[in-house]
């Protein structure tokens, strides 16, 4: 080692000796003129082994300001006015709440002062304790004095009666014969009519508590700020403290009822604790209300659907006038009671958080028209007038959910309706702002109907909440709409509010964000309703892909009897007819079954054709197809076609239908002609399926209808039936239908048995899942099971046929 390195090292060695001697240059001057607790003879023991432990840890201090540092052994401290901490707090609190009168605010203090230094007594008393290596509760509490001395808190003189044991039984009775706190008021010469030392009383119970375990509280009865002879503490676990302080008081604190206030700091912590513990209690009943509720409903939904189903099925049937009128009045209780059941459903959904937005693109106009329709009829038949506009600013073209757009809507309307004798309802979408890629829609719903009282304007959108909730009530109702509908605004970024028209009526207002779709450079062909039919699934999807782009409103079919079909069940928004867009090979058959049924004869029709089969067009035009076109075809072609076939299209008859408003689940279907479906036998269609169900009335229901479209059925009533059932037939089926909820096994483990069996074979068979179960992580779980698709219960047929058509490839 070099020389200069060697005086480095013994220069560095220098200076750490002569900060030691600094430290315990000052340790020695922190030092006592005395014992530092005064204690009974019986407890003098413990306290000197006390004495020592706190000397030795207050021997370590370094002071250096300028870094800021006040250090006893790790530790940084820092030092504090004593005044500061207890009259001129007091004071300043005693003005800063001085509306609340002067005892509230110098209770806030108390309180305030007591808490903080509880919670520090606490705090202090764990680190000491682990620092020195205290375990044993009795020499734990005895440094708790000491330090207390040292930290100049105050001195402590325990009186002789104090029995300080581990328990409920804790007691003691001191002196603080310098306390600061009483001290500080002394020295600025004021007198206070309540004792003051409130963080000695903190700060003490607070470490007491630490090295017992037991949670303590100090009161003190008597204090020199006061003009006491002493500052006399009484220290016990909260629930005794009472009976000790009515025990101890001095003779005269009678005159001072309220002397002796008990800091309220456990009894806070107590009530924040039943806070605590009655909300999770309120989550917990809540979650088991809306699970209840989603269960229940279920359940209802399961039955309803097959009393539904049913009821439409003996519509189908020749009947007597009576008889039909009866079942339709009984169809139309079944489908509110539905409604209702949806609405409860929607509800819960909400209220656990599970109601979750599918934004899709969708014209606007196209929208609010096939809402607005069915409440016409509502309109016409109450003899009120409804009317309707989208200003002309409002873009057309958006994306957004549109089921719930519409449910506001309808729900809105539906009301403005249901509460209005006389007049009629407007509603009016607005434009309220646009950005570059959202638009901010506002919707007014007015009418000229009771009114609302003023005092409910608000209320009305709570759950359950009525302006009439007696028996008696005029109109129905679950009072759920307007909070499904304020919820569901929301969810939409958007707000909803009522009042009440200067003439008489009330107004509903709700605005939503959407989002701005690309406009469609062909506006006039947005929502147009089109029946796609191409054999091919390739060519399928490409010219669906350009319709959907166009926003046509398009569903696809892959057979002439499926376009058929769908042509016959799917109900058109007012002054549309539907296009057929066809490029199937029976094309001829197709478009001479159409002409042939009154209810689709003017249908418009595309059609696209091999140049082999040229030799048709003449017949195609004599059956009024507006265009022939000769594959292979261009995208501006098909558009110019279609825009020609639109232009010379007449408007249609409006039919009206038995929707009613307010309807979630719309279900729309032309009554056909006295029944008059064509009906078919089963086998038929060439379609086989496999029914997996253990209901026998829905077996029956489902049954019924795939016989009638000339399917081909097998039922089966539980999962390992309907293994068993493909074991010996693997390739007869081409659809399998499957409940979800079955005994034995259920339809998701079945799922997985047959898509593991059709493994290494090239076999896939369409599975369609069928339940009740309406929820999102519901659906996602069949899907990952191995289904292809979904079907919510109750089946519409529409829904049913429309999936058959889809997934059947014959
Ligand atoms: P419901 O109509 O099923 O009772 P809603 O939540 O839709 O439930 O409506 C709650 C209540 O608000 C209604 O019962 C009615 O008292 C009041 N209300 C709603 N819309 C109107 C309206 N347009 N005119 C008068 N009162 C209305």
């Amino acid at each position: 080692m070099s020389n200069s390195s060697r005086e480095r090292e013994l220069e560095q060695r220098i200076q750490q000796l002569e900060s030691r001697l600094e430290q315990s240059r000052r340790a020695s001057a922190w030092s006592a003129s005395g014992p530092t607790v005064h204690a009974p003879e019986s407890m003098r023991e413990v306290f000197n082994a006390a004495e020592e432990t706190v000397r030795r840890y207050f021997s370590e201090v370094l002071i250096d300001p300028a870094r800021a540092t006040i250090q006893i052994g790790d530790e940084r401290y820092v030092l504090m006015r004593a005044s500061s901490l207890s009259v001129d707090f007091l004071m300043a609190i005693r003005h800063l709440y001085a509306d609340l009168g002067d005892d509230e605010a110098f209770a806030i203090g108390r309180n305030f002062l007591f808490d903080i230094a509880h919670v520090i007594g606490i705090e202090d008393a764990r680190v000491f304790h682990e620092k020195m290596n205290l375990t044993d509760p009795v020499e734990r509490l005895a440094t708790g004095p000491v330090h207390f001395a040292w930290s100049g808190w105050a001195l402590v003189d325990i009186s002789p009666e104090s029995r300080p044991s581990p328990d409920a039984d804790y007691f003691i009775k001191y002196d603080h014969p310098y306390s600061f706190e009483a001290d500080s008021w002394i020295r600025a010469g004021q007198r206070s009519d309540q004792p003051v030392c409130f963080m000695n009383a903190g700060y003490s119970s607070g470490w007491c508590e630490q090295s017992f375990g037991v949670e303590l509280t100090a009161v003190e009865i008597s204090c020199r700020a006061a003009g006491d002879d002493a500052c006399t503490f009484i220290m016990a676990p909260p629930q005794r403290i009472r009976e000790y302080v009515a025990h101890y008081a001095p003779e005269n604190h009678v005159t001072r009822q309220d002397a002796f206030r008990i800091p309220t700091f456990f009894e806070r912590k107590r009530v924040e604790e039943e806070m605590k513990s009655a909300r999770r209690k309120a989550e917990e009943s809540d979650r088991m209300k809306s699970e209840f509720l989603t269960n229940i409903s279920h359940e209802i939904r399961t039955p309803m659907n097959a009393l539904i189903g049913m009821i439409e099925l003996v519509l189908e049937t020749p009947l007597a006038g009576s008889q039909r009128e009866y079942l339709n009045t009984s169809l139309q209780s079944a489908e509110s009671l539905m409604e209702i059941i949806n609405q409860i459903l929607d509800f819960s959904r909400i209220e656990s958080g599970k109601m979750e937005l599918a934004p899709r693109p969708f014209s606007l106009r196209g929208l609010i028209d096939e809402a607005m329709r069915p409440l016409e009829i509502l309109a016409e038949e109450k003899g009120l007038k409804l009317s309707w506009k989208v200003a002309d600013d409002v873009p057309d073209a958006v994306r957004g959910d549109s089921i719930r757009f519409r449910q506001v809507v309808v729900n809105l309307v539906g009301n403005a309706l249901k509460f209005t004798e006389n007049g009629g309802a407007a509603m009016e979408v607005r434009l309220e702002r646009k950005a570059s890629r959202d638009v901010w829609l506002h919707v007014v719903v007015k009418d000229t109907g009771i009114g609302i009282p003023v005092e409910k304007l608000e209320s009305i959108f709570e759950a359950f909440t009525q302006v009439d909730m007696s028996t008696t009530r005029k109109h129905g109702g679950t009072g759920l709409g307007l909070s499904i509908s304020s919820r569901l605004v929301d969810l939409m970024e958007g707000r909803i509010w009522a009042e009440n028209n200067p003439l008489g009526g009330s107004t509903f207002h709700f605005t939503v964000r959407l989002e701005l779709d690309a406009p469609s450079p062909h506006p006039e062909l947005a929502g147009v309703p089109v029946v796609l039919v191409v054999d091919y699934a390739e060519h399928r999807t490409a010219l669906e892909r350009v319709l959907t782009k166009l926003q046509m409103d398009v569903v696809t079919a892959k057979s002439s009897h499926d376009a058929l079909t769908l042509l016959m069940n799917r109900k058109t928004p007012r002054h549309r007819r539907h296009l057929l867009i066809s490029d199937v090979k029976d094309n001829l058959i197709l478009l001479e079954s159409i002409r042939s049924r009154p209810e689709i004869r003017d249908t418009e029709a595309i059609s696209l054709i091999a140049r082999d089969d040229a030799g048709d067009v003449p017949r195609l035009e004599e059956l009024g197809v507006k265009a022939c076109l000769i594959k292979p075809i261009k995208q501006s072609e098909l558009i110019a076609a279609i825009k020609q076939s639109l232009h010379s299209a007449k408007s249609p008859p409006i039919e009206p239908d038995r929707t009613r408003p307010g309807e979630q689940a719309v279900h729309v279907e032309p009554e056909t002609a006295g029944g008059a479906q064509e009906k078919k036998a089963p086998g038929e269609s060439g379609v086989r399926i496999l029914l997996v169900e253990d209901g026998v009335t829905n077996q029956k229901f489902a049954v019924a209808m795939l016989h009638r479209w000339g399917h081909e059925v097998a039922i089966a009533n539980n999962g390992l039936e309907a293994l068993e059932m493909l074991d010996t037939n693997p390739d007869v089926y081409d659809l399998i239908l499957m409940d979800v909820l079955m005994p034995v096994m259920d339809g998701l483990q079945a799922t997985k048995e047959i898509r593991l069996r059709e493994e290494g074979s090239n076999r896939r068979v369409p599975i369609v899942a069928i339940t009740a179960q309406a929820m999102k992580e519901d659906r996602d779980r069949c899907l990952s099971a191995g289904m292809d698709d979904y079907l919510s219960k109750p089946i519409r047929r529409r829904d049913l046929q429309k999936i058959i058509a889809e997934r059947v490839v014959k």
